[in-house]
């Protein structure tokens, strides 16, 4: 990882964790409380979890819902709804790995050092080498989680980690799904950044356009 890449990352981090504030509390409260009541323990990792929960809010803000920080929404409304956390997934998820496929929520029993394991294997999944073809970013082609039928890393995330790697938003996006194209069309609107999709035969692709006006 590059120190661009590491340093972008942290100083998003600090500027989000700020930004995100209150939000961050009233999330920690209502996760406190559903770990208790399933009888979970939550991620004790200050860090890791004000992480998931800035994107758990990003998600929020997008597309209306909590969608799982992990995922991007689908655009197919059962699963979508299905995603957001706590997620349906998150029982048989805890039962068979022993964490939530984020690593939010844990067995009661799970220590510090499972969690850190969790952590290692989300983050392992997560920070992929990128598909760079000079600047266009290839989000395609990712396995697929078992349960939910959706590509680890989306295509969301991929992007999040590549514009941390490049000093503007200089590059094109190909996307598997036109979803996946359109929801990181309506995220960087947010910043006042357009973007145009097209159809191509491998998939959709995503220009962006930094010096563009809403
Ligand atoms: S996997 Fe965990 S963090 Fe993601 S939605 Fe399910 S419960 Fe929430």
């Amino acid at each position: 990882m590059s120190q661009l890449s590491n340093f972008g990352m942290y100083k998003e981090f600090m500027i989000k964790a700020w930004k995100f504030r209150q939000e961050i509390r009233q999330h920690q409260e209502w996760m406190e409380k559903y770990a208790a009541k399933r009888g979970y323990t939550l991620n004790p990792h200050k860090m890791y979890r004000t992480n998931l929960i800035i994107w758990l809010e990003e998600n929020k803000r997008l597309y209306h819902r909590q969608v799982c920080p992990c995922f991007e929404a689908s655009g197919e409304a059962e699963l979508d709804k299905q995603l957001v956390c706590p997620c349906t997934f998150c029982e048989t998820d805890v039962e068979t790995k022993g964490s939530c496929h984020c690593g939010l929520f844990g067995r009661a029993e799970y220590t510090e050092e499972d969690f850190r394991d969790a952590e290692a294997k989300v983050m392992k999944s997560y920070r992929i080498p990128l598909k760079w073809q000079g600047d266009l970013l290839d989000t395609t082609g990712q396995p697929k989680d078992a349960l939910r039928g959706l590509p680890v890393p989306d295509a969301m995330h991929q992007f999040k980690q590549a514009r941390n790697q490049r000093a503007a938003l200089d590059f094109e996006i190909l996307c598997e799904e036109e979803q996946s194209a359109q929801n990181i069309k309506a995220y960087v609107l947010q910043e006042g950044i357009r973007a145009d999709i097209r159809k191509l035969a491998e998939g959709w692709l995503l220009r962006l356009n930094p010096e563009g006006e809403r």
